[in-house]
């Protein structure tokens, strides 16, 4: 196979790209390894597109996908759902006008140095944190505090292809995801466990060397989330969901690469 040609990317900026390709690859390649939906892991489904429905900043066409499969899956009545259903919906044989889902995956943000790095789970941590500070517009008013973190651990629970990472992340969410009590504190929540898992695996072999772990966002992206306190270096917590307001927005998505 030709090597794939290096893409260049600003870490201050999200890529359609990347955010396209974990829908492509969640829902065609993820879910498909069950051929067979049911009971818990059907609902994790359900959840997981009803959020992407809601709140993913889709272009027009992709929209139109998210909002034709979610429409469908709310339908569905029955307990068993083979997977061939799901993927006829997704190839949009009902032809619904202006619907379609990127078929591959192109990593631009998330595009690691060798194949085996970074990619699909770069690009589903950056899925979720998008998600969560969507879920703070008013559109996410009237909707429980853990709408969109309930929809992760289930999806990442029932789904997600890293087992020990799947463990480790309901490990934590078993721990205090029930704390959250506002959509704020959601985005938070979400922002200080990935910097646990950044300072747990740092330094291991899944580690892309010229991507090192750090504690995110670094001083230099946002100052102001770094403040002194008794001489120690601590998180300004307010600032830092400022900047995530700001990070995870529509308007700090851009195209490029998208074909
Ligand atoms: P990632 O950590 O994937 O981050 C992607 C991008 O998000 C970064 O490039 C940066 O722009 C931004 N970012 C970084 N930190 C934060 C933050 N705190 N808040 C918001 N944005 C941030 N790997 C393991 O080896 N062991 C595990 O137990 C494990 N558990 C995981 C659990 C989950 C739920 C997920 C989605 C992934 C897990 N992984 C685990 C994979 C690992 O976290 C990385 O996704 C992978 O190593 C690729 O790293 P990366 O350099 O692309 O950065």
């Amino acid at each position: 196979t030709t090597p794939t040609p290096w893409r260049v990317a600003d870490s201050s900026k999200l890529y359609m790209a990347d955010l396209e390709s974990v829908l492509h690859y969640t829902l065609r390649v993820e879910v498909a390894r069950f051929s067979d939906l049911r009971g818990e892991r059907l609902t994790a489904l359900k959840r997981y597109v009803s959020v992407l429905a809601k709140y993913f900043p889709a272009r027009p066409s992709v929209r139109n996908v998210l909002r034709n499969l979610n429409r469908w899956l709310r339908g569905v009545k029955e307990r068993d759902l083979p997977y061939s259903a799901v993927e006829a919906v997704l190839r949009n044989k009902k032809e619904v006008p202006n619907a379609r889902l990127m078929n591959r995956t192109i990593w631009v943000g998330c595009q690691g140095s060798q194949s085996q790095f970074r990619g699909y789970p770069c690009s589903l941590w950056l899925l979720f944190h998008l998600l969560t500070v969507q879920a703070t517009l008013p559109k996410g008013q009237n909707a429980s505090p853990l709408e969109v973190l309930s929809a992760m651990r289930e999806y990442v629970r029932f789904f997600f292809g890293c087992r020990d990472c799947a463990e480790h992340f309901e490990g934590m969410a078993a721990e205090s995801m029930d704390k959250v009590k506002s959509r704020d504190e959601a985005v938070v929540w979400l922002w200080s466990r990935h910097n646990r898992v950044n300072a747990r695996i740092a330094g291991t072999t899944s580690e892309d060397p010229k991507f090192p772990k750090l504690q995110w966002p670094p001083p230099s992206m946002c100052p102001a989330c770094h403040k002194k306190f008794n001489g120690q270096q601590v998180w300004d917590e307010g600032a830092v969901l400022s900047f995530f307001k700001a990070h995870f927005s529509p308007s700090n998505i851009y195209l490029d690469y998208i074909p």
